[in-house]
């Protein structure tokens, strides 16, 4: 990465002022790599093929130059802008983004997708709707109702298509391009380009401009020896998750990294609170705000710098012990850039990153480039906070003795309880106090463990098709096959099911093994420790309109399908 590069604003991308001013107001500082290379080819109208991983900014890259394009003014009823997403919970969050960037433009975006009543999704196409995000099936739902006409759409955008492909969508994706016309643009993202998506490409895509993201390579010895791990978190639990990571790592001098200046603000807030002593630095800040919090740090009046990558460039601090990545960085070189600054001066550093679960490729892109692998930890339990309180108390009673000053004045209060109570049972009430009011005692709640969600396992890039012979491809654990009340005769599809599944239980498309669709049900293959999550999940939704029963597969249905 140049330096010209790295200075690139949103403002040299030529960005139209509302979307500007949206960025500014959601705190992003600069543009991340992938945003860099995309916006200019996207807004020039030209097809792109991407590489790249959830946690890049990928959404940005395609959301900001389609808003760019979007019309002044009055719009017409019919969508412009189609986006194709694998799950509904993607849906969700890509329209969320449209929202956002394109707030001060009017942008009226839809999210389609299945499980949501059919109903409300025709009032919004009525009423008129620039950008529709929709799942494929959901889509061709429509498509075939004659309620979602395609007809005027310039831009369409396959986002995570590899993940699209492994749920089976490829003739429905097909199905919805051809329905668009030739003339308009196309752009793919997808996290590994394996031969089924170069096909895709090569079939839809007119000279596409190719991005590809993290595939530098350090030079040999130039990645700073650190030691690095990872911790897999929802993002509902990350403050918790953090707070509790900094207890038992008890770092000297910290850095935490941080995607927006809002995130910085309110983590400072929330550390605090929690007693740590943090300070704030972001772009938002200026020169003379941000030497004081520097000067604050070499005096040790601060442990903890909470910042964006824009602030934290050309910092020269030489006595950090600690690198967080409170989320993902959005491009490996982020990350090497990241924790070059501890690990200096042949002390040993620790580069601990925050991920959650959906974005552990981008993980595996980070240690390709760095050459070196991530230790997955299991966040510390309530258990584990617990043993450790107790034994700072511990060690401050330990002190106590060694010290011995001035305990002999309380020795008339041991005395006199003794006459009523055991001595061990003093004592106890003794550390009792003491533990409660050095704030050791703990009031904390269980963070799920999302470390499984990593799957060490080298992934294939072309998994099988759909069908008899496919095998579940998660590691581990065995395969149990779940029985679908609904089949052939309902029109269910093999992608229905594994929409349905990937949406309600959040397995992905890859975890799924075969499927036989007889006439009147369907028998999957899943992950053996996953079938109650998904049984559970799927208890009282929908698929196709029809009400669905799920439960093990039991012999009976086994006989039926001879
Ligand atoms: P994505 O890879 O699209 O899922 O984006 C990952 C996260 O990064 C999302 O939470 C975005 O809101 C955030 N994000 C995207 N672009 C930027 C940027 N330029 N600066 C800061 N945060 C960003």
């Amino acid at each position: 990465m140049s330096q010209s590069q790295e200075s690139v604003s949103f403002a040299d991308l030529a960005l139209r002022s509302e979307l500007l001013k949206a960025l500014a107001d959601l705190g992003y500082e600069e543009p991340t790599p992938i945003q860099r290379e995309s916006i200019p080819p996207i807004a020039a109208g030209s097809d792109v093929l991407g590489q790249a991983a959830t946690g890049t900014g990928k959404t940005a890259a395609f959301a900001l130059p389609i808003l760019q394009r979007l019309a002044e003014g009055d719009r017409g009823v019919k969508p412009v802008a189609l986006v194709l997403v694998p799950t509904r919970e993607l849906a969700v969050q890509v329209s969320q983004a449209f929202h956002r960037y394109g707030r001060d433009l009017g942008v009226r975006v839809l999210p389609i997708y299945g499980g949501q009543p059919i109903g409300r999704q025709l009032q919004a196409l009525s009423r008129g709707v620039d950008v529709i995000i929709a799942t494929p099936g959901r889509a061709i739902d429509h498509i075939n109702r004659g309620t979602l006409d395609l007809g005027e759409v310039t831009t369409v955008v396959l986002d995570e298509a590899d993940e699209m492909l492994d749920m089976g969508f490829v003739e429905d994706i097909e199905a919805i391009l051809d329905e668009t016309s030739d003339q308009r643009q196309t752009v793919l993202f997808s996290a590994t380009m394996p031969a089924r998506i170069a096909a895709l490409a090569r079939r839809y895509l007119r000279d596409p401009v190719r991005i590809e993201m993290g595939r530098q390579e350090t030079t040999p010895g130039e990645a700073p020896k650190v030691r690095q791990s990872a911790y897999m978190v929802a993002r509902a639990h990350k403050p918790a998750a953090l707070g509790r990571i900094l207890d038992t790592e008890s770092p000297a001098a910290a850095i935490v990294f941080c995607r927006t200046r809002e995130e910085v603000d309110q983590l400072t807030e929330t550390l605090n609170g929690r007693g740590y002593r943090a300070e704030p630095l972001h772009g938002g800040m200026s020169q003379d705000q941000r030497d004081r919090v520097m000067a604050r740090m070499r005096a040790g009046t601060t442990d903890l710098l909470i910042a964006t990558d824009v602030a934290a460039r050309g910092l020269d601090i030489d006595l950090l012990t600690h690198v967080v990545n409170y989320n993902v960085p959005s491009a490996a070189e982020a990350y090497v850039h990241r924790i070059g600054r501890v690990g200096r001066a042949g002390r040993e550093g620790v580069a601990i990153t925050l991920a959650e679960p959906r974005e552990h490729r981008m993980l595996k892109t980070i240690e390709q480039t760095t050459k070196q692998r991530f230790t997955i930890e299991k966040l510390p339990t309530v258990a584990d906070l617990r043993t450790r309180r107790l034994e700072m108390t511990r060690a401050a009673l330990q002190e106590a003795l060694v010290a011995g000053d001035g305990l002999e004045q309380f020795r008339v209060v041991v005395e006199s309880l003794g006459d009523e109570f055991d001595i061990v049972d003093i004592a106890l009430a003794a550390v009792q106090l003491a533990h409660q009011s050095s704030g050791n005692e703990i009031d904390e709640q269980e963070i799920p463990d999302q470390s499984d969600s990593v799957s060490r396992k080298p992934r294939r890039d072309e998994p099988e098709r759909r069908g008899g012979k496919s095998a579940p491809r998660s590691g581990g654990g065995g395969t149990v096959k779940l029985f679908f009340g609904l089949g052939r005769r309902a029109n269910i599809r093999p992608q229905d099911l594994v929409g349905a599944i990937a949406n309600e239980a959040g397995l992905s498309g890859r975890d799924i093994g075969a499927i036989e669709i007889t006439d009147r049900f369907s028998l999957v293959e899943v992950p053996a420790g996953a079938a109650d999550d998904v049984i559970s999940a799927l208890r009282n939704s929908t698929v196709k309109g029809k009400k669905l029963t799920v439960r093990r597969e039991s012999f009976a249905a086994r006989k039926r399908t001879k």
